[in-house]
Protein backbone atom coordinates (compact mmCIF):
# COMPACT_ATOMS: atom_id res chain seq x y z
CA UNK A 1 0.00 0.00 0.00
CA UNK A 2 1.44 3.55 -0.70
CA UNK A 3 1.21 5.78 2.33
CA UNK A 4 -0.70 9.08 1.90
CA UNK A 5 -0.58 11.37 3.84
CA UNK A 6 -3.33 13.82 2.75
CA UNK A 7 -5.63 11.44 3.44
CA UNK A 8 -5.24 11.10 6.68
CA UNK A 9 -4.73 14.11 7.80
CA UNK A 10 -7.59 16.16 8.83
CA UNK A 11 -9.02 18.50 6.52
CA UNK A 12 -9.30 21.83 8.84
CA UNK A 13 -5.33 20.99 9.79
CA UNK A 14 -4.63 20.29 5.92
CA UNK A 15 -6.24 24.00 4.95
CA UNK A 16 -5.04 25.87 7.93
CA UNK A 17 -3.11 28.79 7.72
CA UNK A 18 -1.15 29.21 10.61
CA UNK A 19 -0.87 32.11 12.97
CA UNK A 20 2.07 34.07 11.63
CA UNK A 21 3.55 35.33 15.01
CA UNK A 22 6.18 38.47 15.34
CA UNK A 23 8.96 36.03 15.54
CA UNK A 24 8.06 33.93 12.64
CA UNK A 25 7.73 36.92 10.21
CA UNK A 26 11.31 37.79 11.14
CA UNK A 27 13.71 35.59 12.27
CA UNK A 28 15.94 36.10 14.42
CA UNK A 29 18.21 32.86 15.06
CA UNK A 30 21.59 33.74 13.52
CA UNK A 31 21.57 37.62 13.86
CA UNK A 32 22.53 39.07 17.11
CA UNK A 33 19.46 40.77 19.04
CA UNK A 34 21.36 43.62 20.53
CA UNK A 35 22.26 44.99 16.91
CA UNK A 36 18.48 45.44 16.37
CA UNK A 37 15.36 47.78 17.18
CA UNK A 38 13.24 44.94 18.07
CA UNK A 39 9.71 47.13 18.30
CA UNK A 40 7.44 44.07 16.22
CA UNK A 41 6.19 42.02 19.14
CA UNK A 42 4.87 44.60 21.48
CA UNK A 43 7.38 43.24 24.34
CA UNK A 44 8.84 45.61 27.31
CA UNK A 45 12.35 46.45 26.27
CA UNK A 46 13.76 45.63 29.56
CA UNK A 47 14.41 42.13 31.34
CA UNK A 48 15.71 39.58 31.55
CA UNK A 49 13.12 37.51 30.40
CA UNK A 50 11.63 40.40 28.40
CA UNK A 51 11.82 38.66 24.42
CA UNK A 52 9.51 35.59 23.26
CA UNK A 53 11.25 32.82 22.62
CA UNK A 54 12.33 31.01 19.56
CA UNK A 55 9.28 29.54 17.97
CA UNK A 56 11.30 27.04 16.23
CA UNK A 57 14.45 26.24 18.55
CA UNK A 58 16.17 26.10 16.36
CA UNK A 59 19.53 26.18 18.56
CA UNK A 60 18.13 22.44 19.99
CA UNK A 61 17.07 21.26 17.12
CA UNK A 62 20.76 21.89 14.95
CA UNK A 63 22.35 19.96 17.68
CA UNK A 64 20.22 16.84 17.87
CA UNK A 65 20.09 16.87 14.24
CA UNK A 66 23.86 16.48 14.74
CA UNK A 67 23.61 13.91 17.09
CA UNK A 68 20.83 11.18 15.98
CA UNK A 69 22.32 12.48 12.09
CA UNK A 70 18.81 13.49 10.47
CA UNK A 71 17.63 17.12 9.61
CA UNK A 72 16.62 19.89 11.50
CA UNK A 73 13.40 19.00 9.76
CA UNK A 74 13.01 16.34 10.48
CA UNK A 75 12.40 17.33 14.40
CA UNK A 76 9.80 18.54 16.37
CA UNK A 77 10.41 20.34 19.62
CA UNK A 78 7.40 20.30 22.24
CA UNK A 79 5.98 20.95 26.21
CA UNK A 80 6.89 17.36 26.96
CA UNK A 81 6.25 14.28 24.69
CA UNK A 82 2.77 14.27 25.92
CA UNK A 83 2.39 17.68 23.69
CA UNK A 84 3.18 15.34 21.07
CA UNK A 85 0.79 12.95 21.61
CA UNK A 86 -1.92 16.00 21.67
CA UNK A 87 -0.37 16.94 18.94
CA UNK A 88 -0.68 13.98 16.77
CA UNK A 89 -4.57 13.17 17.75
CA UNK A 90 -5.16 16.82 16.84
CA UNK A 91 -3.32 16.66 13.24
CA UNK A 92 -4.72 13.17 12.10
CA UNK A 93 -7.75 12.32 14.08
CA UNK A 94 -11.91 13.10 13.65
CA UNK A 95 -13.49 13.91 16.95
CA UNK A 96 -16.41 11.46 17.43
CA UNK A 97 -15.07 9.11 14.38
CA UNK A 98 -11.72 8.20 13.95
CA UNK A 99 -10.11 5.68 15.88
CA UNK A 100 -6.48 4.59 17.41
CA UNK A 101 -5.14 1.18 18.56
CA UNK A 102 -2.88 1.01 21.77
CA UNK A 103 -1.54 -2.15 22.95
CA UNK A 104 -1.98 -2.44 27.15
CA UNK A 105 -0.56 -2.44 29.61
CA UNK A 106 0.84 0.55 28.54
CA UNK A 107 1.52 4.41 29.11
CA UNK A 108 -1.89 5.93 30.19
CA UNK A 109 -1.45 9.20 28.51
CA UNK A 110 -2.45 7.74 24.76
CA UNK A 111 -5.67 6.87 26.31
CA UNK A 112 -6.53 9.94 27.71
CA UNK A 113 -5.52 11.95 25.17
CA UNK A 114 -7.76 10.08 22.98
CA UNK A 115 -11.33 10.89 25.34
CA UNK A 116 -9.80 15.10 25.87
CA UNK A 117 -9.94 14.54 21.95
CA UNK A 118 -13.26 12.36 21.86
CA UNK A 119 -11.52 10.13 19.60
CA UNK A 120 -11.82 5.80 20.37
CA UNK A 121 -9.23 3.81 21.24
CA UNK A 122 -9.23 -0.05 20.53
CA UNK A 123 -7.21 -2.35 22.61
CA UNK A 124 -5.02 -5.27 21.32
CA UNK A 125 -3.35 -6.41 24.53
CA UNK A 126 0.21 -7.57 24.90
CA UNK A 127 0.45 -11.29 25.31
CA UNK A 128 1.32 -12.91 28.76
CA UNK A 129 4.66 -12.53 27.89
CA UNK A 130 4.13 -8.50 27.38
CA UNK A 131 5.24 -8.91 23.48
CA UNK A 132 3.07 -7.42 20.35
CA UNK A 133 -0.02 -9.14 18.88
CA UNK A 134 0.98 -7.95 15.66
CA UNK A 135 -1.43 -9.86 14.00
CA UNK A 136 -4.45 -9.01 15.70
CA UNK A 137 -3.20 -5.12 14.94
CA UNK A 138 -3.07 -5.90 11.56
CA UNK A 139 -6.51 -7.54 11.53
CA UNK A 140 -7.91 -4.50 12.73
CA UNK A 141 -5.82 -2.46 10.77
CA UNK A 142 -7.62 -4.10 7.56
CA UNK A 143 -11.23 -3.98 9.07
CA UNK A 144 -11.17 -0.41 9.72
CA UNK A 145 -10.64 2.15 7.65
CA UNK A 146 -11.20 5.02 10.75
CA UNK A 147 -7.93 3.74 12.29
CA UNK A 148 -5.40 6.61 12.11
CA UNK A 149 -2.51 6.37 14.47
CA UNK A 150 -1.00 2.67 16.41
CA UNK A 151 0.73 3.38 19.74
CA UNK A 152 3.78 1.29 20.80
CA UNK A 153 5.73 2.35 23.20
CA UNK A 154 9.21 -0.06 23.23
CA UNK A 155 11.06 0.05 25.61
CA UNK A 156 7.48 -0.19 27.48
CA UNK A 157 5.94 1.28 30.37
CA UNK A 158 5.46 -0.38 32.47
CA UNK A 159 6.18 -3.75 31.43
CA UNK A 160 10.03 -2.51 30.70
CA UNK A 161 10.45 -4.43 27.92
CA UNK A 162 11.20 -3.58 23.90
CA UNK A 163 8.25 -4.35 22.15
CA UNK A 164 9.62 -3.68 18.34
CA UNK A 165 13.09 -4.07 17.20
CA UNK A 166 14.35 -1.51 14.47
CA UNK A 167 17.11 -3.61 13.14
CA UNK A 168 18.19 -6.93 14.44
CA UNK A 169 20.97 -6.77 12.89
CA UNK A 170 22.55 -3.67 14.19
CA UNK A 171 21.05 -4.73 17.83
CA UNK A 172 23.26 -8.01 17.32
CA UNK A 173 26.47 -6.24 16.63
CA UNK A 174 26.70 -3.53 19.13
CA UNK A 175 25.91 -6.34 21.61
CA UNK A 176 29.06 -8.24 20.48
CA UNK A 177 30.99 -5.06 20.38
CA UNK A 178 30.22 -4.35 23.76
CA UNK A 179 31.23 -7.69 25.02
CA UNK A 180 34.65 -7.41 23.21
CA UNK A 181 33.78 -8.68 19.97
CA UNK A 182 34.40 -7.26 16.26
CA UNK A 183 31.55 -5.11 15.03
CA UNK A 184 31.03 -7.30 11.86
CA UNK A 185 31.19 -10.82 12.95
CA UNK A 186 29.48 -12.60 11.05
CA UNK A 187 26.10 -14.32 11.84
CA UNK A 188 24.90 -17.72 12.95
CA UNK A 189 22.59 -18.89 10.55
CA UNK A 190 19.47 -19.30 12.92
CA UNK A 191 20.56 -15.40 13.69
CA UNK A 192 19.99 -14.64 9.90
CA UNK A 193 16.43 -15.88 9.89
CA UNK A 194 15.61 -14.43 12.82
CA UNK A 195 16.86 -11.43 11.36
CA UNK A 196 14.68 -11.52 8.19
CA UNK A 197 11.60 -12.31 10.09
CA UNK A 198 11.76 -8.91 12.42
CA UNK A 199 12.54 -7.15 8.98
CA UNK A 200 9.30 -9.08 7.48
CA UNK A 201 7.49 -7.90 10.40
CA UNK A 202 8.00 -4.67 9.87
CA UNK A 203 7.56 -3.70 6.58
CA UNK A 204 3.70 -5.76 6.89
CA UNK A 205 3.49 -3.27 9.95
CA UNK A 206 4.37 -0.44 8.48
CA UNK A 207 3.26 -1.14 4.66
CA UNK A 208 -0.39 -2.08 5.43
CA UNK A 209 -1.05 0.91 7.43
CA UNK A 210 -2.14 4.04 5.66
CA UNK A 211 -1.95 5.67 9.25
CA UNK A 212 0.82 6.84 11.58
CA UNK A 213 3.03 4.31 13.64
CA UNK A 214 4.10 5.70 16.57
CA UNK A 215 7.04 4.49 18.61
CA UNK A 216 7.55 6.09 22.00
CA UNK A 217 11.03 5.96 22.55
CA UNK A 218 11.02 7.79 26.24
CA UNK A 219 13.42 4.79 27.50
CA UNK A 220 15.33 4.68 24.57
CA UNK A 221 18.44 5.74 26.81
CA UNK A 222 18.76 2.34 28.51
CA UNK A 223 18.60 0.29 25.97
CA UNK A 224 21.40 -1.23 23.68
CA UNK A 225 18.40 -1.60 20.22
CA UNK A 226 18.74 0.74 17.68
CA UNK A 227 16.14 3.74 17.63
CA UNK A 228 13.40 3.92 15.22
CA UNK A 229 15.17 7.28 14.39
CA UNK A 230 17.40 5.14 11.92
CA UNK A 231 14.33 3.77 10.09
CA UNK A 232 12.68 7.01 9.34
CA UNK A 233 13.83 7.10 5.71
CA UNK A 234 12.01 3.64 5.06
CA UNK A 235 8.65 4.20 6.43
CA UNK A 236 6.95 7.59 5.68
CA UNK A 237 4.37 6.72 8.31
CA UNK A 238 6.63 6.49 11.38
CA UNK A 239 6.93 9.51 14.49
CA UNK A 240 9.52 8.56 16.61
CA UNK A 241 9.05 10.46 20.31
CA UNK A 242 12.07 10.79 22.68
CA UNK A 243 11.75 12.80 25.82
CA UNK A 244 14.52 15.18 27.92
CA UNK A 245 12.85 14.06 30.99
CA UNK A 246 13.97 10.66 31.81
CA UNK A 247 18.06 9.94 30.43
CA UNK A 248 18.96 13.29 30.35
CA UNK A 249 17.11 14.52 33.96
CA UNK A 250 15.26 17.18 32.74
CA UNK A 251 11.65 16.61 33.34
CA UNK A 252 10.87 19.51 35.38
CA UNK A 253 11.74 21.73 32.23
CA UNK A 254 9.24 20.29 30.09
CA UNK A 255 10.77 19.20 26.71
CA UNK A 256 10.41 16.25 24.49
CA UNK A 257 10.33 15.60 21.21
CA UNK A 258 8.90 13.80 17.78
CA UNK A 259 11.15 12.59 14.66
CA UNK A 260 9.20 12.21 11.75
CA UNK A 261 9.51 12.86 7.54
CA UNK A 262 9.89 16.70 7.32
CA UNK A 263 6.06 16.88 5.82
CA UNK A 264 4.49 15.39 9.29
CA UNK A 265 7.53 17.56 11.25
CA UNK A 266 5.45 20.74 9.15
CA UNK A 267 1.67 19.53 10.29
CA UNK A 268 3.12 19.72 13.88
CA UNK A 269 4.52 23.19 13.31
CA UNK A 270 1.53 25.09 11.77
CA UNK A 271 -0.73 22.94 14.71
CA UNK A 272 1.33 23.50 18.01
CA UNK A 273 0.84 26.69 19.86
CA UNK A 274 3.47 29.41 18.83
CA UNK A 275 5.50 30.02 21.50
CA UNK A 276 4.96 26.26 23.14
CA UNK A 277 8.81 25.85 24.84
CA UNK A 278 9.86 28.84 26.85
CA UNK A 279 12.84 30.33 27.34
CA UNK A 280 14.46 28.72 30.14
CA UNK A 281 13.86 25.37 28.53
CA UNK A 282 15.42 26.16 25.78
CA UNK A 283 18.44 27.19 27.40
CA UNK A 284 18.51 24.39 29.54
CA UNK A 285 18.14 21.92 27.12
CA UNK A 286 20.70 23.25 24.63
CA UNK A 287 23.15 23.27 27.47
CA UNK A 288 22.06 19.45 28.64
CA UNK A 289 22.91 18.31 25.18
CA UNK A 290 25.74 19.57 24.83
CA UNK A 291 26.98 18.01 28.10
CA UNK A 292 26.72 13.96 26.18
CA UNK A 293 29.24 12.50 28.73
CA UNK A 294 27.46 13.68 31.97
CA UNK A 295 24.06 11.79 30.25
CA UNK A 296 26.37 9.01 29.36
CA UNK A 297 27.34 8.46 32.79
CA UNK A 298 24.60 8.89 34.18
CA UNK A 299 22.71 6.52 32.69
CA UNK A 300 25.43 3.82 32.59
CA UNK A 301 24.77 4.60 36.49
CA UNK A 302 21.50 3.49 36.05
CA UNK A 303 21.87 0.36 34.13
CA UNK A 304 23.83 -0.35 37.06
CA UNK A 305 21.68 0.18 39.75
CA UNK A 306 19.09 -1.36 37.83
CA UNK A 307 20.94 -4.89 37.87
CA UNK A 308 21.93 -4.09 41.54
CA UNK A 309 18.08 -3.28 42.08
CA UNK A 310 16.91 -6.90 40.29
CA UNK A 311 19.09 -9.27 41.45
CA UNK A 312 18.13 -8.21 45.36
CA UNK A 313 14.41 -8.06 44.50
CA UNK A 314 15.22 -11.13 42.94
CA UNK A 315 16.17 -12.60 46.31
CA UNK A 316 12.86 -12.30 48.17
CA UNK A 317 10.41 -15.03 48.62
CA UNK A 318 7.72 -12.96 48.70
CA UNK A 319 8.73 -11.56 45.01
CA UNK A 320 7.67 -13.70 42.28
CA UNK A 321 8.88 -12.38 39.36
CA UNK A 322 11.02 -9.74 38.43
CA UNK A 323 10.57 -8.60 34.54
CA UNK A 324 13.43 -7.67 32.54
CA UNK A 325 13.91 -4.48 31.96
CA UNK A 326 15.27 -2.12 29.62
CA UNK A 327 14.21 0.87 31.10
CA UNK A 328 14.96 2.95 34.46
CA UNK A 329 12.69 1.27 36.37
CA UNK A 330 12.01 -2.51 36.96
CA UNK A 331 8.77 -4.33 37.20
CA UNK A 332 7.69 -6.91 39.84
CA UNK A 333 4.97 -9.50 40.73
CA UNK A 334 4.70 -9.48 44.59
CA UNK A 335 2.17 -11.39 46.80
CA UNK A 336 0.30 -9.18 48.31
CA UNK A 337 1.28 -5.98 46.25
CA UNK A 338 -0.88 -3.37 47.68
CA UNK A 339 0.36 -4.59 51.27
CA UNK A 340 3.52 -3.74 50.22
CA UNK A 341 3.26 -0.76 48.60
CA UNK A 342 1.16 0.55 51.91
CA UNK A 343 4.15 -0.71 53.71
CA UNK A 344 7.08 1.11 51.59
CA UNK A 345 4.76 4.28 51.20
CA UNK A 346 4.31 4.54 55.38
CA UNK A 347 8.10 4.12 55.18
CA UNK A 348 8.54 7.42 53.28
CA UNK A 349 9.48 5.50 50.04
CA UNK A 350 7.20 5.96 47.06
CA UNK A 351 6.86 3.50 44.10
CA UNK A 352 4.00 2.68 41.87
CA UNK A 353 1.16 0.35 42.41
CA UNK A 354 0.77 -1.04 38.99
CA UNK A 355 -1.93 -3.72 39.90
CA UNK A 356 -4.70 -2.08 38.49
CA UNK A 357 -2.89 -2.76 35.07
CA UNK A 358 -0.82 -5.86 35.58
CA UNK A 359 -2.23 -8.06 38.49
CA UNK A 360 -0.51 -7.51 41.82
CA UNK A 361 2.59 -5.55 40.03
CA UNK A 362 4.58 -3.09 41.18
CA UNK A 363 6.96 -0.77 39.67
CA UNK A 364 10.17 0.62 40.53
CA UNK A 365 11.83 3.66 39.61
CA UNK A 366 15.79 2.85 39.07
CA UNK A 367 17.28 5.74 41.94
CA UNK A 368 20.34 6.16 43.13
CA UNK A 369 22.23 3.03 45.03
CA UNK A 370 21.34 4.47 48.17
CA UNK A 371 17.84 5.08 47.30
CA UNK A 372 17.81 1.14 46.12
CA UNK A 373 19.33 0.01 49.05
CA UNK A 374 16.73 1.42 50.94
CA UNK A 375 14.43 0.48 48.78
CA UNK A 376 15.56 -3.48 49.80
CA UNK A 377 16.67 -2.78 53.48
CA UNK A 378 13.03 -1.30 53.99
CA UNK A 379 12.08 -5.05 51.90
CA UNK A 380 13.82 -6.50 54.11
CA UNK A 381 12.11 -5.64 57.43
CA UNK A 382 9.10 -7.01 55.75
CA UNK A 383 10.56 -10.49 55.11
CA UNK A 384 11.60 -10.51 59.22
CA UNK A 385 7.97 -9.24 60.49
C1 LIG B 1 7.68 9.44 30.91
C2 LIG B 1 7.13 9.12 29.58
C3 LIG B 1 7.02 10.09 28.59
C4 LIG B 1 7.55 11.46 28.82
O1 LIG B 1 6.64 12.43 28.71
P1 LIG B 1 7.14 13.95 28.85
O2 LIG B 1 5.87 14.68 28.57
O3 LIG B 1 8.17 14.16 27.79
O4 LIG B 1 7.67 14.13 30.21
C5 LIG B 1 6.53 9.74 27.35
N1 LIG B 1 6.16 8.46 27.10
C6 LIG B 1 6.27 7.51 28.03
C7 LIG B 1 5.92 6.13 27.71
C8 LIG B 1 6.74 7.80 29.31
O5 LIG B 1 6.83 6.84 30.23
Amino acid sequence: MEFNLENIVRKNIWNLKPYSSARSEFDLYGSDKNELTLLDANENPKGDLNRYPDPLQSSIKEELAKQKDISPNQIFVGNGSDEAIDLLYRIFCEPGKDTVITCPPTYGMYEVSAAINDVSVLKVPLNDRFELNVDEILEEISACADIKLLWICSPNNPTGNVLLKADLKHDWQAQNYTRGGMMDMPFAPEFEAEMLENQRQLDRLFGSFNGIIVVDEAYQDFTENMSFIKRLEDYPNLVVLQTMSKAHGMAGARVGFAFSSPEIIELFNRTKPPYNVNELSQKAVLEALQNEEKTKNEIEEIINNRDFLMEHLNSFNFIKEVYPSEANFVLAKVENATQVYNYLRDKGIIIRNRSSQIEDTLRFTVGTMMECKAVITALREIKEN
